[in-house]
């Protein structure tokens, strides 16, 4: 683990997770939301095709592109991307929400490596950038087959990203490996207590 200066960790309201694709970051973000009835999902928009265990307006907005390049064109984004093929992107009022009045609450995020550098970019004295791991690229691949979500093809979209996605992790305030589930969640919980 790369420690920053934790202490300043402690009050940083948007804590953001990311990781190649597979490495466990939405498994992470769900537990640390159970545990932590304060903090918040920044829930993105995407024209991704929503998947059986998803809920709309949960785990994302799911958006036609029409609706999502209206988005843009209003200025409704804080950053956006197109990953996979699909557009993904941050929504102005999931942030402008939790940001004012503070009321103690923290929003946790799962994006993209360029999302969580455009979002330092954009609160850069709030934003906590968190790099997930995966303890082996044989174990991402591993977990991204046993999710059964992605076609073989996908799948290795999927993998072909992740050396982009791995090289930037040393612009991260942080690297926590996920090796164990329950270990991973508590080095969280940890940096951020
Ligand atoms: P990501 O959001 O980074 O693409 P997911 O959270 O969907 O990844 O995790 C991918 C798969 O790996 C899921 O099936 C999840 O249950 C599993 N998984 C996540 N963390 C671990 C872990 N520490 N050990 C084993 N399997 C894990
Ligand atoms: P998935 O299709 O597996 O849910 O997500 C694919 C990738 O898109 C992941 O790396 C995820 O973190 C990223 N992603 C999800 N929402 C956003 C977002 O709002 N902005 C950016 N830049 N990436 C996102």
């Amino acid at each position: 683990m790369q420690r920053p200066e934790t202490d300043s960790a402690v009050s940083r309201r948007i804590v953001v997770l990311s990781a190649p694709s597979g490495a466990g970051k939405t498994t992470i973000a769900h537990r640390l939301l159970a545990r932590n009835p304060g903090w918040r999902f920044s829930v993105s928009a995407t024209t991704r095709p929503m998947r059986p265990n998803e809920v709309d307006g949960v785990d994302y907005h799911f958006l036609t592109e029409d609706e999502f390049r209206l988005k843009i064109e209003g200025g409704d984004l804080v950053e956006w991307e197109q990953i996979f093929g699909n557009f993904y992107g941050t929504l102005k009022s999931e942030v402008e929400r939790v940001l004012a009045p503070y009321d103690g609450t923290r929003l946790i995020f799962d994006v993209d490596v360029k999302g969580a550098l455009a979002i330092r970019d954009a609160f850069p004295a709030d934003a906590f950038l968190i790099f997930v791991a995966p303890p082996t690229m044989e174990e991402m691949r591993r977990r991204l087959m046993m999710r059964q979500t992605e076609s073989p093809e996908a799948v290795e979209r999927r993998i072909a990203r992740a050396e982009m996605e791995m090289a930037m992790r040393q612009y991260f305030d942080v690297i926590v490996v996920n090796d164990e589930l329950e270990r991973a969640v508590a080095e969280i919980e940890g940096l951020l207590a």
